[in-house]
């Protein structure tokens, strides 16, 4: 059973449910229908919430039968990735360590969501703790990319993106440390946003690397993102470094989508070698399309920008190898070998050594290794250097242009098992991304089209100042209204036997 409300954008859905056409409670049946018949094969949810789902649902029908004002996206389901902490849900960030654990308060997000009516459908998959580019680094099992379940659907936030363009939710909250929105959001054909650090709260959010990780949404238009946008973000004063500054106004700018007279930069070093020939492709047309509706396409170079991916793998690791400190087998989850004759220091060693994944494991021996007295200086010392050369070369191309412009990754999606052993190869795919998280500006991964030689989505990432978030969705807006609305139905059903028709493919998309 396939409904046409699992089509819909996340307005038009809420639209039909404020005007009554519609019960809020129909939709979230709708998707819990359509999750029920094709997430088995796609494994987009670690945990599907279908009680509290249709009961936050029945809140909204009720509301709206009272009377009371609804917001702009009451009656929206959505995916919600496994790392946000969840009271009704459990929370396990894709990670044997916290198997079983129920957080005992909601992340500031999680209560933002809910308070505007969104219903949360349940716990997207994930990279455990969020770090991968896959979804492989799960340890309940990848998610798969709906246009070729053969592939990945990236990662870290691969649940999240997987349900999206499955048609499972038309909304899903990733986190984004490296890449983790911007990249799944890219390899499937669907809008995903890093909104500027601290724009988004962290409380709540299991810390992977607290001075790069942000909250962001994916969506698959780029007005149902800016609306999420506007619904999950603000200040927050349970999280220290939460921006105290007015949420920039994205949704006028997605509606607005007008580039004319924008100054848009072509970041030199993120274009080029190494780059699958089709992403360039893509990448050059949209470029062009851009010039065509008047916007001033200029070359900019950020010469550190090829640092970044060194620095990030310090950096990351450094802060994760003191965060992942409090999964010490007493306080949360899984705990082995506590039968009475262990010390405590015993029964966390071997906790650890079962509880956590080899990829986890890697970054914080490597972290440790790099926090070490005798190489603090010369490792995240040099990379927290290099990330401020990241930042300048950031806010000196932002004197010439208003926006820069890249690919949002280096290749389409790639299978299941190519890079699960070569974590360099796996690394590599957030290559473009990863500036952004150093320097702490918005970025926004937009579909641009196929490239010809694998049929498979490819992303512009336009990359706007700090806090004028609202810039990108302007551009990005615009490239998909030229691109045409053909791109709402990614999803390649038949080809996988998930049930639908598969879309005219006609030109680019
Ligand atoms: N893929 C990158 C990593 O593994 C980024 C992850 C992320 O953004 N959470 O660290």
């Amino acid at each position: 059973m396939d409904s046409e409300l699992t089509r819909m954008t996340a307005a038009g859905i809420a639209a039909l449910v404020a005007a009554g056409e519609v019960s809020a409670v129909e939709v979230a049946a709708a998707h819990l229908d359509r999750i029920e018949a094709v997430d088995e094969r796609v494994h987009a949810f670690l945990h599907v919430a279908a009680d509290s789902a249709l009961r936050a649902a029945r809140a909204i029908d009720d509301r709206r039968a009272a009377g009371q004002p609804l917001g702009p996206l009451a009656g929206v389901p959505l995916a919600l990735k496994d790392v946000f902490t969840t009271t009704d849900m459990p929370t396990t960030c894709g990670s044997r360590i916290l198997e079983g654990w129920r957080p005992p308060y909601d992340a500031t997000v999680t209560g933002r969501l809910r308070r505007a009516g969104i219903v949360i459908l349940g716990k997207a998959n994930m990279d455990e703790f969020a770090m991968g580019s896959s979804t492989e680094n799960s340890a309940f099992g990848p998610s798969r990319n709906p246009w070729d379940l053969s592939r990945v659907p990236g990662g870290s936030s691969g649940g999240s993106s997987a349900a999206v363009a499955a048609f499972e939710a038309p909304l899903a909250i990733g986190t984004d440390t490296g890449g983790s929105i911007r990249q799944p959001g890219a390899v499937t054909g669907i809008v995903g946003v890093k909104p500027t650090y601290g724009g988004s709260s962290r409380y709540g959010v299991v810390a992977f690397a607290s001075s790069l990780d942000t909250p962001g949404p994916l969506a698959r238009t780029v007005l149902d993102a800016a609306l999420l946008h506007e619904a999950m973000s603000g200040h927050d004063p349970c999280d220290s470094t939460s921006v105290d500054a007015p949420v920039p106004p994205v949704v006028a700018a997605a509606r607005q989508a007008d580039v004319s007279g924008l100054r848009i930069g072509v970041v030199t070093e993120l274009n080029g070698e190494g780059y699958q020939p089709g992403v360039i492709t893509r990448f050059t047309e949209a470029v062009e399309l851009l010039e065509s509706m008047g916007a001033k396409v200029t070359e900019v170079s950020c010469p550190h920008f090829g640092y970044a991916l060194p620095a990030y793998y310090l950096i990351a690791p450094s802060e994760c190898s003191s965060n992942l400190a409090r999964f010490d087998a007493m306080r949360y989850g899984l705990r082995v070998g506590d039968d009475g004759t262990r010390s405590a220091e015993e029964v966390m060693s071997l906790t650890r050594a079962a509880g956590f994944g080899a990829e986890v494991k890697r970054r914080i021996i490597l972290g440790t290794y790099a926090l070490s007295s005798g190489y603090y200086d010369a490792y995240y010392g040099k990379a927290q250097q290099v990330r401020t050369l990241i930042t300048r070369d950031f806010e000196k191309a932002f004197e010439q242009v208003d926006v820069l412009v890249s690919p949002a990754t280096p290749t389409t999606a790639f299978p299941i098992g190519e890079r699960a052993d070569d974590p360099m190869a796996m690394y590599l795919a957030d290559l473009c991304t990863i500036p952004s998280n150093l320097a702490g500006n918005a970025a926004i991964s937009v579909p641009c089209g196929l490239a010809p030689e694998d049929g498979l989505p490819v992303g512009l990432q336009v990359m706007a100042p700090v806090l004028a978030d609202d810039r990108m969705y302007r551009v990005a807006a615009a490239v998909e209204a030229a691109l045409g609305q053909r791109r709402g139905h990614p999803l390649l059903d038949e080809a996988n036997g998930l049930g639908e028709a598969r879309p005219g493919q006609e030109g680019r998309r």
